[in-house]
């Protein structure tokens, strides 16, 4: 077996290459960034890029910048721009002053184009899309040299100004770097530095009509801020010699490198901006926000605990191999936080009737019960046994399956917290269904080795909704909308314990016996409390 210490070390190759460049004096700081495109709403694998990002930068006393990779003014907007500082903050991370964009660089950016035309080393090409594509070759072909790679650096000043300018229509040129189009990575062979697009940016406005490709600003905009362990999954293992190229070959101020960690997949688990807007677009959700969906938006208002998902990210570690995750592994570090923090309360989710035949109407049985049954400290709610209480309609059986220790005719269970009955009988509705039950309270000696239910009075207690989640997709790597569940969401009315009505929303509870829920931040009232299933009890 390895040790703890071992299996960090050997999963850990980012912290080894910290560690190393701090020591021989590479760096004095680690500074790093999260470099998100605001096209969308951040998803569980982006929180293991924010704690990888923030956390080695805090973990090593740096810093870590959040930057809006903006450079695609058709698909990004303000709103997404805001979801992600939300959504950063709520993981528990700060950048303090270091929020950027890429747009805020466009003009330096221009400036490094400009100096790769002078140099040479890049052209204006007036190819089209299609003979772009045509041109490149193939993994197995190498790529042929445009028709227009051999202008002169007057002439690609000249076209390069002029697409600035506003000269051209979108896709009539782009400005491509002159490199290699034999070279074996595909990414070499003259890559696109700028395209036009006469598009509104929701910062540049309409200053600009060209806009650098990912490749071309992302490296630039590291070196502008001095980043100096530039992370990013493995898909871009191929980009990091185009990145080394273009710092190798322009005047930044700073030698960022590039290092990739295997990207977080899940079990069911959609991590992909584009496929989570596709549900949200055309409506099998209620929104980027909706508590099935593994947005960091989702799953906040579901409930989970932030302090689960960095638990989560630092368990699955930062190795290189490619790997799908079990969601029963989040679920696990969801459970572990909440098991500890989570007040208990008494909420029942498909009630029927019992009735304690010994209470006359308005009689009350006070009955106090810890908030944390390990915290004393945290308090306690104060409940009322009534008459009239709701039990779990499964808690009852006619006809008792073999080990049934919960209600039967003749049998004694414990109400939590209000001492032992005995069931007398029950009456049947019309359909033929149990419509009530009834019982007696005995004492406390004859409930040895009988089941503790969890109830809530009917007259004192709150009709309150609940929102049942399950899967949104029924198999384990999703691939397409005829595997979304059906039965994804069900919404029943239960009954809960009036102490829920004191809290302020947002409390994560733990329902006894049901699971862990949390009121819905966008639905739940004063008067009509909603409540999220976060995670049923194991
Ligand atoms: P998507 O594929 O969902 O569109 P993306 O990579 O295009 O995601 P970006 O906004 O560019 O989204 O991502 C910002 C950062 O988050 C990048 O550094 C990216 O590598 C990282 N990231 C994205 N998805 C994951 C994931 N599943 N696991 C770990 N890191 C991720
Ligand atoms: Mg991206």
């Amino acid at each position: 077996m390895e040790t703890e210490a071992e299996h960090r070390a050997g999963a850990d190759f980012v912290r080894e290459i910290i560690e190393r460049d701090l020591r021989e004096g590479t760096h004095q700081q680690v500074v790093t960034r999260f470099p998100p495109e605001p096209n969308g709403y951040l998803h569980i694998g982006h929180a293991k890029a924010i704690c990888v990002d923030f956390g080695l930068a805090k973990e090593y006393g740096g810093r870590c910048h959040l930057r809006m990779d903006d450079t695609n003014p058709e698909t990004e907007s303000t709103e997404f721009v805001e979801s992600i500082m939300g959504d950063v903050r709520w993981l528990g991370f700060d950048w303090g002053a270091h929020l950027y964009y890429a747009s805020d660089y466009f003009e330096h950016i221009y400036g490094y184009a400009v100096e790769l035309v002078e140099a040479g080393k890049a052209y204006v090409c007036h190819l089209s899309e299609a003979d772009l594509r045509a041109y490149r070759g193939t993994v197995t072909e190498p790529g042929r040299p445009s028709p227009y790679r051999d202008r002169s650096v007057a002439e690609n000043l000249r076209l390069l100004e002029q697409m600035r300018a506003g000269a051209f229509e979108d896709g009539a040129c782009v400005l491509r770097a002159k490199i290699d189009m034999a070279s074996s990575n595909m990414k070499m062979r003259d890559p696109l530095l700028y395209r036009i697009r006469k598009a509104h940016h929701h910062r540049t406005g309409d200053k600009w009509c060209i806009y650098p490709m990912y490749d071309f600003a992302h490296c630039l905009s590291d070196a502008i801020e001095g980043v100096t362990h530039s992370l990013c999954t493995l898909e871009f293992d191929n980009n990091r010699e185009l990145y080394d190229w273009l710092i190798d070959n322009t005047s930044v101020p700073a030698r960022p490198h590039q290092y990739e960690f295997a990207r977080l997949n899940v079990t069911g688990l959609i991590t992909s901006k584009r496929r989570l807007k596709q549900l949200v677009e055309e409506g099998h959700v209620e929104g980027w926000d909706d508590p099935r969906l593994p947005t960091l938006a989702g799953v906040r208002r579901r409930g989970y605990p932030p302090e689960a998902l960095r638990n989560f990210v630092a368990d699955v570690g930062l190795g290189k191999t490619q790997s799908l995750v079990e969601v029963e592994r989040l679920e696990h570090h969801v459970r572990e936080v909440l098991n500890r923090e989570a007040p208990r309360a008494m909420v029942v989710v498909d009630p029927i009737e019992l009735v304690i035949e010994d209470l006359a109407d308005g009689d009350e049985v006070r009955v106090e019960l810890p908030r944390l049954p390990a915290d004393p400290s945290a308090g306690s709610r104060a409940l009322a046994l009534t008459r009239a209480v709701y039990i779990e309609r499964d808690d009852f059986a006619v006809v008792p399956p073999p080990k049934f220790k919960r209600l039967t005719p003749g049998s004694v269970v414990r109400l939590r917290g209000a001492g032992a009955v005995r069931c007398t009988g029950y009456d049947l509705a019309a359909d033929g269904s149990v419509a009530r039950v009834r019982c007696a309270r005995v004492d406390d000696a004859e409930a040895r080795g009988a089941a503790t239910l969890h109830w809530v009075s009917a007259s004192a207690g709150l009709p309150v909704t609940v929102r049942l989640y399950g899967p949104l997709f029924l198999v384990d790597e999703p691939t397409d909308l005829s595997q979304l569940n059906p039965s994804s969401l069900q919404t029943v009315t239960g009954w809960g314990e009036p102490s829920l009505a004191e809290d302020a929303p947002g409390v994560r509870y733990q329902f006894e016996r049901v699971g862990y829920f949390c009121s819905d931040a966008k639905l739940s009232r004063a008067d009509h409390l909603v409540f999220n299933r976060i995670v049923a009890l194991r």
